[in-house]
């Protein structure tokens, strides 16, 4: 899928603010999963990045759904 980024970010997430929301890992099961970068499709929708600081397993999740 080609898409446009919204904020780039270069760097892997290791460390995040205690406060920032966590999800359960898919792949590890471990609650280490965190925002990483928002990007837009060609349907504009918008989807963030979450990694997993634990495994670097990551998944797209649509915004809308992760506020
Ligand atoms: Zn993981």
């Amino acid at each position: 899928m080609t898409d446009v980024p919204v904020e780039r970010r270069t760097y892997f997430p290791t460390a995040s603010p205690p406060e920032t929301a966590r999800r359960p890992c898919p792949a590890c099961g471990r609650e280490s999963l965190v925002p990483w970068y928002l990007r837009r499709d060609r349907e504009r929708h918008v989807w963030r990045r979450w990694v997993c600081t634990a495994c670097q397993a990551h998944q797209d999740i649509a915004e809308d759904e992760s506020a």
